[in-house]
């Protein structure tokens, strides 16, 4: 199964994505990270990236859908999950032809969905570990063993230069702005799934399971 997953910066979606990853063995396919990939690899896709980025233009929807069509590929993956793409509508049309033509769809869009004041409350808190940057923690919610220090290597913890109050607000306008109408575009299809992203973690898995038909409905399950 395809999923696209969607969150605002602060949802919890890294955290949902690493569980399936996890649990299911799904590949998770962040545009962002297979981008730095390739050009790290310096693969012909990456070079093609590469004179965009120099350009001070963006990467087209169509390299981008290479990239990804080509890691599902070449992982063989059956079960995968799109995180960060598409973002525009333009582009969730151009990615359902191009599954299309591999006789491949979207199976479900789950959007886990975040107040903004919540997100700002999340997300103002927001530490970055120096050495991984998956590694994140928040000051109130989600606090390090040891003040400033990333429990997993030991590096020191920074706030992002994103992550600080007046940075966020914009960031999180853009957001919503910019991923509203591929999440109508998702709802006309039948394929968006709401999920409440304000509940504790357990049951927004719970919820993210349901959403996917990775777990049946069991009245036992259900956190709280
Ligand atoms: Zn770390």
């Amino acid at each position: 199964m395809i999923i696209v997953l969607v969150g605002a910066p602060g949802a919890g979606k890294g955290t949902q994505a690493g569980r399936l990853v996890e649990t299911y063995g799904m590949v998770h396919l962040s545009s962002g990270d297979l981008l730095r990939d390739e050009r790290k690899r310096g693969t012909d896709l990456g070079k093609l990236a590469d004179r965009y980025i120099t350009a001070g233009t963006l990467v087209p929807d169509d390299v981008v859908i290479k990239m990804i069509l080509g890691k599902m590929r070449e992982l063989n993956a059956s079960d995968v999950i799109l995180d960060g793409f598409p973002r525009t509508v333009a582009q969730a049309e151009a990615l359902d032809l191009a599954l299309a033509a591999e006789g491949q769809k979207i199976d479900a869009v789950p959007y886990i969905m975040v107040k903004p004041a919540t997100l700002l409350d999340r997300l103002g808190g927001r530490l970055t570990c120096r050495a991984d940057g998956s590694h994140l923690y928040n000051a109130k919610y989600n606090p390090p063993a040891v003040a400033g220090i990333c429990d997993i290597d030991g590096s020191p913890l920074y706030q992002r230069e994103d992550d600080l109050p007046d940075k966020i607000k914009t960031r999180l306008d853009t957001y919503f702005a910019q991923t509203m109408p591929v999440i109508e575009y998702y709802r006309a299809k039948g394929l968006l799934r709401e999920i409440n992203g304000e509940q504790d973690i357990e049951q927004v898995w719970y919820d993210l399971l349901l959403a996917i038909g990775k777990q049946s409905e069991d009245p036992g399950l259900l956190v709280g």
